[in-house]
C-alpha cells in the first residue's frame, strides 16, 4: 500500500514536472528567437500617423504560426498577434507554415539530413504525434491553427482562399474591426514529402502560396542556404506546374539562384519572393542578386522586403524605408511590398504594433502618399487579386 502510494505519488510529481516545462519552455524558447530591441517609443508624426491609418497593408511573411502563443491575445513577446496586427493596421496577412528546420541553422550551407529542431518544438508544444515525424502534417496542423482563430474571433480574422474571398473581406474591414484577411503560404516544399498528390492535400486545407525551398536542399532543388546550389530538378518542374494550373502563388524566397532563374524561364505566371533583402544594398547570404529582383519584377513579380538585420543590413525603420528605396529603383514601385518575417526567428527593431514608424520613416525618405500606398499594401492587394482563383469553393 505505501509502496503504490509512494508511486502514485511519484507519478503525480513527475506530471506535474512535465506539465510545468511544457508550460514554460516553449514561451521561453520563442523569448529568447523573436527578439524586439528595445528602443523608445518611434516619434511618428500626426500626419504620418493619419496616413498610416488610411492605408491597406498587406505583410507578405510572418511566422507566428508556429509558435504555441494564443493569436488571439496580445502578448509581450514575440512580433505579432491579431491583437498588435490590428493596432498596426494590417489588413493582409500571409502566414507561411515552417516544417523543418535544420539545426546549426546557418545562411551558407545547411546539410538536409541534420537533426530537425520543429520535431522538438512540435513535441515540447504539445501538437499532435501525427506532426511529430510528418512534414505535410505540420503544415496541416497549422492551417488547423488559423482555422480555429478564425472560427473564434470571425470578426477579426478571416481566411482568405480565393481572390473573391479578399474582396469580400476587404469590403468587410473597416476602421472599428479592423479585420485581418489571412493567406496560408508554406515555407518550402518539402512541405510535400516528395509526392504532388500533397498539393492538392495542401490546397484542400487552404495553402494558396508554396515557397519551393527553406534553408536546405530538397526534392525540387538546390536551396540557397543549402549544399548543392543546383537549379530545378523533374519534380520540382512538374511541382511549379502543378501549382501554376491550381493557382498557387510560387515562392521563390531561400531558393538557390539557379532555382529563381529556372523558374523564371518557365513560370507562366508571376513569382513572389515574399521576404528578402537586395544583395546591392545589403550583401548578405540572405538575400539573392539586384539582377535577379529586377528579372522578377519584368515578369510581373512582387519582392517584399524584410525587417530583420540580414536582409536589410540596418534593421531601423529609417533603414528598412532605404531598402524599401533601393528595391524601388531596382523593381520599380509597382513590385515592391513588405515582408517582416515576423516571428521567424528573427531579432527586429518593432513589433507590428509599431508599424506605423515605417509609414513616417517612407515619409521622411521622401516617397510621395501614392507609392506608400502601394509598396504598405496596395502591391501586395492587386497581386492576389490577379493572381489568386477567381472564385475557389469555400472549404
Ligand atoms: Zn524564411
Amino acid at each position: 500500500m505505501m509502496k503504490r502510494l509512494f508511486s502514485t505519488g511519484s507519478f503525480l510529481l513527475l506530471s506535474i514536472v512535465v506539465l510545468l516545462i511544457l508550460w514554460l519552455v516553449p514561451p521561453a524558447v520563442e523569448r529568447s528567437m523573436n527578439k524586439v530591441k528595445p528602443h523608445d517609443p518611434y516619434e511618428v508624426s500626426e500626419e504620418a500617423q493619419a496616413l498610416h491609418d488610411s492605408l491597406l497593408i498587406a505583410d507578405l511573411h510572418a511566422d507566428s504560426l508556429l509558435w504555441s502563443r494564443d493569436l488571439k491575445v496580445h502578448s509581450n513577446y514575440g512580433h505579432a498577434d491579431l491583437p498588435r496586427m490590428r493596432r498596426g493596421n494590417v489588413a493582409i496577412q500571409v502566414f507561411p507554415a515552417v516544417t523543418k528546420s535544420p539545426s546549426g541553422l546557418n545562411y551558407e550551407s545547411n546539410v538536409a539530413e541534420s537533426r530537425d529542431n520543429i520535431t522538438l518544438l512540435a513535441i515540447a508544444q504539445t501538437w499532435p504525434p501525427r506532426t511529430w515525424r510528418s512534414l505535410t502534417e505540420r503544415a496541416l496542423y497549422q492551417a488547423e491553427r488559423l482555422a480555429r482563430l478564425e472560427k473564434q474571433i470571425p470578426e477579426q480574422v478571416r481566411i482568405i482562399r480565393s481572390a473573391k474571398d479578399l474582396k469580400v473581406a476587404l469590403a468587410t474591414r473597416n476602421n472599428e474591426n479592423r479585420m485581418v484577411a489571412a493567406l496560408l503560404a508554406t515555407e518550402g516544399s518539402h512541405a510535400l514529402e516528395g509526392k504532388l498528390a500533397n498539393i492538392q492535400t495542401l490546397y484542400d486545407a487552404g495553402y494558396r502560396m508554396m515557397g519551393l525551398h527553406h534553408f536546405f536542399d530538397n526534392r525540387l532543388g538546390g536551396s540557397l542556404h543549402g549544399v548543392t546550389r543546383e537549379g530545378m530538378t523533374d519534380f520540382g518542374r512538374a511541382a511549379v506546374n502543378i501549382m501554376e494550373e491550381m493557382g498557387i502563388i510560387v515562392d521563390l524566397s531561400h531558393s538557390s539562384a539557379a532555382v529563381v532563374n529556372d523558374v523564371l524561364n518557365t513560370a507562366s505566371r508571376p513569382v513572389v519572393i515574399s521576404h528578402t533583402g537586395l544583395q546591392g544594398m545589403c550583401d548578405s547570404p540572405r538575400n539573392i542578386s539586384d539582377r535577379l529582383i529586377e528579372r522578377i519584377a519584368e515578369k510581373g513579380g512582387l519582392i517584399g522586403i524584410g525587417f530583420w538585420e540580414d536582409a536589410v543590413c540596418d534593421d531601423s525603420p529609417a533603414g528598412i524605408a532605404r531598402m524599401i528605396m533601393y528595391a524601388i529603383d531596382i523593381a520599380g514601385v509597382d513590385h515592391v511590398a513588405l515582408g517582416s518575417g515576423f516571428d521567424g526567428a528573427v531579432k527586429t527593431s518593432m513589433d507590428v504594433s509599431e508599424i506605423a514608424a515605417l509609414t513616417q520613416a517612407l515619409l521622411d525618405e521622401g516617397l510621395s502618399e501614392d507609392d506608400i500606398r502601394k509598396v504598405m499594401g496596395e502591391n501586395t492587394r492587386d497581386f492576389l487579386l490577379k493572381w489568386l482563383p477567381q472564385n475557389a469553393v469555400r472549404l
